[in-house]
């Protein structure tokens, strides 16, 4: 119960509680962290909101976990909810990076201490720390993904035997979701050299983000997007030979328009088709020779950064940041401690997800 030495231990030096009176003397057991999540229809907000409760229990902390179902009235009201009930510490991965103005204007009133997890919230004053990935990162390391792919890079970053052109189309994520402009951005940087030499072709010519943005995140909405880009711009016998995708869901839904259209027969190979979370259904698919990489990142270890943070606010403390530059949620630099990302390709699936004790090699089998 490291969580009871430290409120002790701040208390014996008369430390200020930032989240209330009474805080730096309050056991573990009598203090409550609110966490509210977007949604459960991707897994890892599932493995998040799991990971961030039992780290936050095994320091003997209540916690009100709520899943919003990506819907902003939900969220807005859940939080709300966890406001009233007294919550010393708010950890959000908000829908909506701009909807929680109010929420969070009350939870300033009431002296309670707001962790950004995973998204930015933007807007506000009233945000104290984030705790994220290297996101900018995470978008760069996709395109990389789509070069080593198609052969345009080695997978040391060395320049590849391929020459092109190659066809390529492009997804981001939910424009609501700071995040998808951090992926956007890192990848475009990154692929834009390629596309002005001509090895890489947009043969659909959408290559602005409010093009290629799929609201919420959403598979069914990229599959459909796919469906109109093969019939609209691959009606000549052309081939899609590379897809940029942000997220394990749209990859599948990008997937499954193109296995349609009989992409991976052996005559018509499957697009190359980047991903990101390391979903299991898309491990497997890896692991099959379907999808060609994810993104890696340990929600464990995003988790255990949030519960971090929260008990230094808790102990009257400013939780460490890592940056201090990179995310402007609009009004203020908001203080951030962002984590590495791997890239799993089929070979490191072993190594980076079954060793590390992410998956059993039975999950990664099953798909599930
Ligand atoms: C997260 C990604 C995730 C996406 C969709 C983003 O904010 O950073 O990991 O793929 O949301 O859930």
């Amino acid at each position: 119960f490291g969580g009871a030495v430290l409120a002790l231990s701040v208390a014996a030096c008369g430390g200020e509680g930032a989240g209330g009176d009474t805080e730096e003397s309050a056991a573990p057991e009598d203090l409550t962290i609110g966490v509210s999540m977007p949604t459960q229809t991707s897994e890892r907000w599932i493995a998040d909101g799991d990971s961030v409760r039992e780290q936050l229990e095994e320091l003997g902390y209540q916690v009100d976990l709520q899943f919003a179902g990506d819907d902003i009235p939900t969220q807005s009201q859940q939080v709300d909810q966890m406001i009233t009930q007294g919550a010393d510490v708010l950890i959000i991965a908000a829908i909506d990076g701009t909807a929680l103005s109010s929420q969070l204007q009350a939870a300033a009133d009431a002296d309670i201490p707001v962790i950004a997890y995973d998204r930015l919230i933007r807007d506000s004053e009233n945000v104290d720390f984030y705790v994220s990935f290297d996101n900018y990162r995470v978008g760069v390391a996709q395109a990389e993904a789509l070069l080593t792919g198609l052969g345009l890079r080695t997978a040391d970053g060395a320049p590849g035997e391929a020459t092109g052109p190659f066809n390529v189309e492009l997804f981001a994520g939910s424009l609501d979701d700071n995040n998808a402009h951090f992926f956007f951005d890192g990848a475009m940087d990154t692929l834009q050299p390629f596309i002005d030499d001509g090895s890489l072709v947009v043969k659909s010519g959408q290559a602005d983000i409010e093009q290629v943005a799929i609201l919420r995140w959403q598979q069914e909405t990229a599959q459909r997007r796919m469906e109109d880009l093969l019939t609209s711009s691959y009606n000549d016998g052309s081939r899609v030979d590379g897809v940029l995708s942000p997220y394990d869901g749209l990859s599948r839904g990008i997937i499954t328009a193109l296995q349609n259209a009989g992409y991976g027969a052996a005559a018509n190979p499957m697009a190359v088709v980047t991903g990101q979370d390391a979903e299991i259904a898309s491990v497997k698919l890896i692991d099959d020779g379907v999808q060609h990489s994810t993104i890696f990142k340990d929600t464990r270890l995003l988790a255990e950064q949030a519960v971090v943070a929260a008990e230094a606010f808790l102990a009257g403390e400013e939780p460490e940041a890592n940056d201090t530059e990179t995310y402007d949620n609009g009004v203020k630099v908001v203080p951030s401690y962002l984590l590495p990302v791997e890239t799993v390709y089929r070979d490191d699936i072993q190594t980076a997800l079954v060793d590390s004790g992410y998956y059993t090699a039975e999950e990664v089998a099953a798909g599930q």
